[in-house]
């Protein structure tokens, strides 16, 4: 993977100011929706294993709640940094938006490789970023999520650190502060898949709308942690064969197809792809060059460069990860007449059921996994329809109609509500 990265935040406003340009966003909505609304950074210390102290940066960056409180993940990973935390921040909102439910946008992360902690200085380091973070995230404020290097158990010491520092008589009705717990600590069922089933029934959307078969159709997958795997896997079980994976250990391929499941397995035990049994490894120019009919992007950001995106063989790319395409290679597909699904509505599932998850605590109910997907289904179908819709209207990208239809949503309740005072 290409070392350097360009800035995220440039990316998200360029692909931003084509929106606004195009539409004629009103200026004073379009000032207010470029810049974040609340930045936080904490440095605070947490005792390691051997006795030594040592001291992390977090960041919670909250872009706009106009539509309903912050919502967005937590990710552990060592570039992040406020840059990317703003471009992570202002999609969550976009996203929610085109789905049309009631949250806001907002983003995390502490800078580390979590690879270099022992489970207990994960915890500890988990515990005093919740603890820093103090009243700037709440059940009905913010409330974070799981993301790139983060998890269920992760979420639950998060929850457990919230509930410890809130009055007693708070601590049963604030459950709801984070989502994607485990099951057990108060999750929904169907959330550890959610993101993947998300773009499964895009693809399907999208499959419908063209007549393809993903029956019998080929994929490809970079990333394959939880929506890289999720993804595999269902597309797998649509009738897709998997022809390649890569991961931070490598590439791997088969032209008979890999065992989407067989590999989660393998990955969980191995923390990576590399080695995967029956699997050839492949260097990072050949994985992109699998010619396919579908790419899912599904681990970290601008992936899909001017350098990059001529490589690919596809019919489709469908954005399981936050922003892996940059601004020149989204020209590049399109004038090579690869379609593209964007992130801000491809991977949105997460932040649907994220929001199942929410109201449940809330009414202290206990989906079942068929209600979660039907309404899965139900909110992510219409949006594909709505981002379609604006995409003939202006005869435009995907990502530009997707913005568009956040973009409408959000001036309108901001026409509706004035401003403040
Ligand atoms: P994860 O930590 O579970 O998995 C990340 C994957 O990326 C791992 O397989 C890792 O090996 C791979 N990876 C890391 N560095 C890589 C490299 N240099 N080359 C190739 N692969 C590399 O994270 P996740 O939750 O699956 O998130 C993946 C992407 O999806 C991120 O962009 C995230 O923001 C986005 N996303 C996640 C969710 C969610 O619900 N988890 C929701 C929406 C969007």
């Amino acid at each position: 993977m290409p070392a350097k990265k360009p800035s995220l935040y440039e990316n998200v406003q360029k692909q931003f100011a084509k929106a606004a340009d195009l539409m004629q966003l009103d200026s004073d909505i379009r000032r207010i929706l470029a810049t974040t609304q609340n930045e936080i950074v904490v440095h605070f210390p947490v005792k390691m294993d051997d006795g030594r102290v040592e001291v992390f940066s977090g960041y919670r960056v909250q872009h706009n709640n106009t539509l309903g409180p912050f919502k967005g993940g937590l990710r552990f990973h060592p570039s992040v940094s406020i840059d990317e935390v703003r471009a992570l921040a202002t999609w969550m909102t976009w996203k929610s938006a085109i789905a049309n439910i009631p949250l806001g946008g907002a983003k995390g992360g502490i800078q580390i490789d979590p690879a270099k902690y022992s489970l207990r200085e994960l915890e500890g380091i988990t515990r005093r970023f919740t603890y820093a973070l103090g009243d700037t995230i709440g059940p009905e404020y913010d409330i974070p999520a799981p993301d790139v290097n983060t998890n269920g158990q992760i979420m639950a010491w998060v929850l457990d650190t919230y509930l410890s520092t809130v009055p007693p008589l708070e601590r049963q009705r604030s459950v709801h502060v984070v989502t994607g717990k485990p099951i057990e600590a108060g999750g929904s069922v169907g959330r550890d898949k959610a993101t993947a089933q998300g773009l499964l029934y895009c693809v399907q959307q999208w499959a419908a709308a063209r007549r393809f078969k993903l029956k019998g159709a080929t994929c490809f997958v970079q990333g394959f942690g939880n929506v890289g795997s999720w993804s595999g896997r269902l597309l797998q079980s649509a009738g897709a064969k998997l022809l390649a994976v890569e991961d931070h250990t490598g590439a791997i391929a088969a032209a008979k197809g890999l065992d989407a499941l067989a590999l989660a397995q393998y990955v969980a035990k191995t923390h990576g792809v590399a080695g995967f049994p029956g699997a050839k490894a492949i260097d990072h120019p050949t994985f992109l060059r699998t010619k396919a009919d579908l790419f899912v992007p599904a681990a970290l950001e601008n992936q899909l460069t001017a350098e990059t995106a001529p490589l690919l063989n596809v019919k489709l790319v469908a954005e399981g990860a936050n922003g892996p395409t940059d601004p020149d290679a989204d020209a590049i597909l399109r004038e090579r007449g690869i379609d593209l699904i964007p992130d801000i509505l491809c991977n949105s599932g997460g932040v649907i059921v994220s929001y199942f998850e929410w109201l449940q605590n809330k009414r202290s109910e206990a989906w079942e996994l068929e209600e979660v997907d039907t309404k899965l289904k139900r909110l992510i179908t219409s949006a594909c329809c709505r981002v379609a819709d604006v995409a003939r209207e202006f005869d435009i990208d995907s990502r530009t109609a997707a913005y568009i239809v956040a973009l409408r949503r959000l001036a309108t309740v901001y026409k509706e509500r004035g401003i403040f005072p």
